[in-house]
């Protein structure tokens, strides 16, 4: 009998999970390595594999939301990591939510009984020099190993924090209040959307965002802060603004250099947003990374004129995660440029959540296969949400520092003309022509090519 080619995938979590399934549906033999039960992460507990480590939801169903879509997708796909959810859900209104014991159990399950794969206990300490491999070791891969990954990446290019400002949908700002301008009419106007404040709206939201609540902090969340060599030092919003009635107008509210086109004046202060992608579909809130809970930030932050609307496609966030600078480092495969046979997979490329972790598992698993079959790499198109994920890892936003991200609507491709009936409408768009895309060019594919 002929030898099936090997690959190896290191981590079972989400996205390992998924890459060894589907890499062994293409026919290649996986050696999956897992550290659990000898070590675990501080978050991880259960000695099955894909562990949901907070939260046991997989967030909407509904597939005019991003992330419902993304899931729909790789149900059609085949996704392991899916096929368990369905099978493990329990209520939880229009979203996914799992009974999370039974979740990874079943996993765990599948994985083993899958006889392309051999389940390897350790903990993996160095990246694999021969063959073809992918890392998916996850936002808490263990010290040894990141410290691997730091030297491949030239040492700045592996990030242990993430201190990120929320990102806007652009076409939920209010642009009658909101202005297109840069600081002293210095560069592309379009960069900057500027939300000016009067003294008395400055006076409300100051005292909203210094009593919100904040996200609960995780010990190994307050270790990381602390290290000033792994932490840039980036200062939570509403901490900053602790410091004085007036620190933020002089820090990331400034309004010097801005003045209003109606009167030609400056305001009491202003909250910029920057774009953070060429389309223009998206812009961050300069300066504004923060802890507080989401609920809090869409209240405190809905404060601001011009974002009484606003739909936020990401929120900000500040916590441990591992990730690699992958803009020029990955290509949409999710294999590094230098060296095409090792990839990466899950959180640590850069995307955020339990569904875009799996997303970037499947392709990775996908694409290690057919390189390790001597086949044509899979790249999947913007215009659906699977493949927008994975060009935004690998091409990054028009921001110089990369932040991780969900899936969004904002970095999938847009329709060439507007389309009719508002934001909904536009969504249900994106759904229908990203599914049929799927069905026609990829779904058949792949199940032609399965060998279970
Ligand atoms: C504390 C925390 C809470 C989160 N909460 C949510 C949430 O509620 N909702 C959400 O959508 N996302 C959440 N995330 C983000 C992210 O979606 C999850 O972390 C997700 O599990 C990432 O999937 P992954 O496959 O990349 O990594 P993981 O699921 O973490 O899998 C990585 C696996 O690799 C193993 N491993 C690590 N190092 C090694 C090594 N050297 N050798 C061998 N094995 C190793 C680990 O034991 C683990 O099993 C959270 C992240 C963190 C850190």
């Amino acid at each position: 009998m002929e030898n099936k080619p090997v690959i190896k995938v290191i981590g079972a979590g989400l996205a390992g999970c998924e890459a060894a399934y589907q890499a062994a549906r293409l026919g290649v033999q996986v050696e999956l390595y897992e550290m659990k039960p000898h070590k675990y992460s501080p978050a991880h507990h259960s000695a099955d594999f894909a562990e949901l480590v907070c939260s046991n939801s997989l967030r909407s169903n509904d597939t005019s939301n991003a992330v419902g879509l993304l899931k729909e997708e790789l149900l059609r796909l085949g996704s392991l990591i899916m096929e368990a959810a369905y099978a493990t859900a329990v209520p939880a209104g229009s979203a996914l939510a799992v009974n999370r014991a039974e979740f990874s159990r079943y996993i765990t399950e599948k994985i083993e009984q899958t006889e392309n794969i051999t389940v390897i206990k350790g903990e993996v300490t160095e990246i694999p020099d021969d063959g073809v491999t992918v890392i998916a070791t996850g936002p808490l891969t263990s010290e040894a190993l990141a410290e691997k990954i730091a030297n491949l990446t030239g040492g700045t290019e592996l990030h242990f924090f993430d201190a990120a400002a929320p990102i806007i949908d652009f076409s939920t700002v209010n642009t009658e209040v909101a202005f297109f301008a840069s600081r002293y009419g210095k560069g592309d106007p379009t960069d900057y959307l500027n939300c000016p404040m009067t003294h008395e709206e400055y006076d409300a939201f100051y005292r909203a965002l210094v009593t919100a609540d904040v996200a609960e902090l995780k010990d190994f969340d307050r270790e990381s802060q602390k290290e000033p060599t792994v932490f840039e030092g980036c200062m939570p919003v509403e901490v900053m603004a602790k410091r004085g009635y007036d620190t933020l107008r002089f820090g990331p509210m400034k309004p010097v250099g801005l003045p209003l086109p109606t009167t030609g004046e400056e305001a009491f202060a202003t909250v910029q947003l920057r774009r953070e992608n060429k389309e223009g579909t998206m812009y961050n809130i300069v300066g504004f990374q923060t802890h507080l809970t989401f609920g809090e930030q869409k209240r405190v932050f809905r404060m601001i004129p011009g974002l009484e609307n606003a739909e936020f496609f990401r929120y900000g966030v500040m916590h441990r995660n591992t990730y690699v600078n992958s803009p020029g480092f990955l290509a949409p495969t999710y294999a590094t440029i230098a060296c095409p046979s090792l990839f990466f997979a899950g959180q640590m490329t850069g995307v955020e959540g339990y569904v875009e972790s799996t997303s970037s598992g499947f392709v990775a698993g996908v694409n290690a296969a057919l390189l390790a079959l001597n086949r044509e790499s899979m790249i999947f198109p913007k215009e659906t949400e699977i493949g927008a994920l994975a060009h935004y890892v690998s091409e990054g936003g028009v921001s110089s520092s990369f932040q991780p991200m969900n899936a969004n609507f904002g970095i999938i491709a847009p329709f060439d003309k507007k389309i009719k009936g508002g934001k909904k409408a536009r969504n249900e768009a994106y759904a229908t022509r990203s599914l049929d895309i799927l069905e026609k060019t990829f779904s058949c594919f792949l199940k032609n090519e399965n060998t279970d």
